[in-house]
């Protein structure tokens, strides 16, 4: 019998539930249990996959090929577990197979209704897939209060209402702010979100209070009388040096603790933090560091390369160093060479990576050869690959090579492939079809090259098996004059159709690849990929 742990925001947003959900799972998984980590998305978006990076942050693949909100990224990173298309839904998934139904006359001429149509869709949502889990936690998105949430609110009232005693919990992340002119932490606010909660029919079990200063005694008690929870219940959540300490840091406060003894549940073993511990300590005391530039488009956000920025700060416990990351807008390096030296030059290493549209397409260009000319530690990811083979092309000779994305060209180094196949079958996309669900999206097989450099960093594996999310492929026409150029197609698809990772042999470390390697890396698992990169930049920190 699974057992459901709902997480609700109160007062503000951007309190962190996200990683607070996946640090309470990594707590819950390392006693012992199973654990999944479900998002409820209260937006009208069908996915975010068609949301600008610069709104929602960046689209986080699943395996199986869903565009998803990047909160299943700290999960996945949090637990090990992969996320799936049935761990993310939204209200514009909801109400569409409702209408979908309704058009289909599914609901026999009856009025269709937010309760019990909506909220029925919402609990068969959360009530789906149980497998053999021990612990199902979902985390409702948005702030309590939101107009848009409070389907979701309603089929959590009713689930708690129907599923056993003590086979659900409710934990609230609330802030308790600091009034500098008076020196006071102040409860009042979250006094105010838990009556709001309430007033919904949801009491929570265990308040986590977000606060910038240690909340006494005192104020831990008075928030426990007015909001009607243990004093133990309300589980102090201060800003964490870093989100790897957060596991740690809520296990000292008894978070975990506290869900157990909610649950009834008094035997739990003992958390077996090893990983955890070794990951804070590779994270607080690195031997070295290195810097990385980052020559991308969405730089000015920084949730636009949630799962990059991880997945360098990955590459980093892997050799035990610290990552500065420079993110740099590509289109500043159009302006001429002499911008692109004083930048570049002091990175160890290149990154370009996976993004949408021509803007910014020459800098990213000239950021490539900057590095293979220079012999730069270079990583191009999707877009960064197909850079790096447009690049090639070009100092092959082709000096119109470009990418069919970016409008009409004579020289399609990178074009768009109509069909392909996949284990569901035959696949197609058209040019100018809708943007939602057409890309190439989830888990796709590569084959490796015996005794290249990618198949060494990868162990020695023949096959991999990486998450994409593109449209445009590298045009197999062009894998022969550009392996003349000095590029080797190290990867392609099981079929031999599709390029999915070139390296260059010449060069001290210079990959491209059609997936995206940052999604699968975990602070305790680093991706091969990001682990061989850093090595190659610490080299490179040495040779300048
Ligand atoms: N825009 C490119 C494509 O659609 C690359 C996408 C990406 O980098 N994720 O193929």
């Amino acid at each position: 019998m699974a057992r459901y742990i709902f997480i609700t925001g109160g007062v503000v947003s951007s309190l962190g539930k996200g990683l607070m959900a996946a640090s309470l799972a990594a707590l819950l998984q390392a006693r012992g249990y199973k654990v999944r980590i479900r998002k409820f998305d209260p937006y009208l978006n069908v996915d975010p996959g068609t949301m600008s990076p610069y709104q929602h942050g960046e689209v986080y693949v699943t395996d199986d090929g869903a565009e998803t909100d990047l909160d299943l990224g700290h999960y996945e990173r949090f637990t090990g577990v992969s996320a799936r298309q049935s761990d993310n839904i939204t209200s514009g998934r909801v109400y569409r197979d409702i209408i979908a139904r309704e058009r289909r006359g599914d609901y026999l001429g009856a009025t269709v209704q937010v309760i019990p149509h909506v909220t029925d869709a919402i609990k068969a949502f959360a009530l789906a897939d149980q497998d053999d889990h021990d612990f199902i936690l979902c985390e409702i998105g948005g702030t309590v209060g939101d107009i848009e949430s409070l389907p979701f609110m309603e089929a959590i009232r009713q689930i708690r209402n129907e599923l056993e005693p003590f086979q659900t919990l409710s934990v609230h992340v609330t802030l308790v702010p600091y009034i500098a002119a008076a020196g006071e932490l102040k409860t009042k606010p979250t006094q105010h979100s838990v009556r709001e909660l309430a007033s919904l029919g949801i009491k929570p079990d265990v308040l986590l209070c977000r606060a910038e200063h240690p909340i006494p005694d005192a104020e831990r008690q008075k928030i426990a009388n007015f909001c009607n929870v243990r004093r133990e219940a309300v589980i102090p959540a201060l800003d964490a040096p870093s989100i790897y300490s957060v596991p740690l840091q809520y296990h000292r406060e008894g978070l975990d603790a506290e869900v157990l003894r909610g649950f009834g549940i008094t035997d739990a073993p003992e958390p077996d933090l090893d990983a955890w511990n070794d990951v804070t300590d590779r994270y607080f005391n690195p031997e070295g560091e290195v810097t990385i530039g980052v020559v991308g488009k969405y730089v000015g956000l920084p949730d636009a390369y949630k799962s990059l920025n991880e997945a360098l700060v990955h590459g980093g416990l892997a050799n035990r160093v610290k990552v500065n990351i420079k993110w740099i807008d590509a289109e500043i390096f159009e302006g001429g060479d002499e911008e692109i030296t004083a930048r570049l030059e002091p990175m160890h290493g290149i990154l370009v990576p996976g993004g949408f549209g021509e803007r910014g397409s020459e800098g990213k260009i000239a950021s490539v050869r900057f590095a293979r000319e220079r012999k730069v530690p270079f990583f191009g990811i999707c877009l960064g690959m197909q850079m790096a083979c447009i690049e090639g092309a070009r100092a092959a000779g082709f000096a119109h090579a470009s990418s069919t994305e970016f409008g009409e060209t004579d020289e399609p180094v990178v074009g768009i492939i109509t069909e392909w196949m996949s284990e569901e079958g035959l696949q197609s996309r058209k040019q100018g079809g809708d943007l939602g669900g057409t890309m190439r999206l989830g888990a796709y097989e590569a084959k490796l090259a015996r005794n290249s450099h990618s198949s060494a960093i990868y162990g020695g594996a023949d096959v991999i098996s990486e998450r994409h999310r593109h449209r445009y492929e590298v045009n197999s026409a062009y894998i022969d004059p550009l392996e003349k150029q000095g590029l080797v197609f190290a990867g392609m698809s099981p079929d031999g159709l599709l390029p999915e990772i070139v390296e260059r042999p010449d060069h001290p470390w210079f990959v491209g690849v059609q997936f995206h390697p940052e999604l699968k890396s975990k602070p305790f698992d680093p991706h091969p990929l990001f682990a061989g990169f850093i090595a190659a930049a610490l080299e490179q920190s040495r040779l300048v």
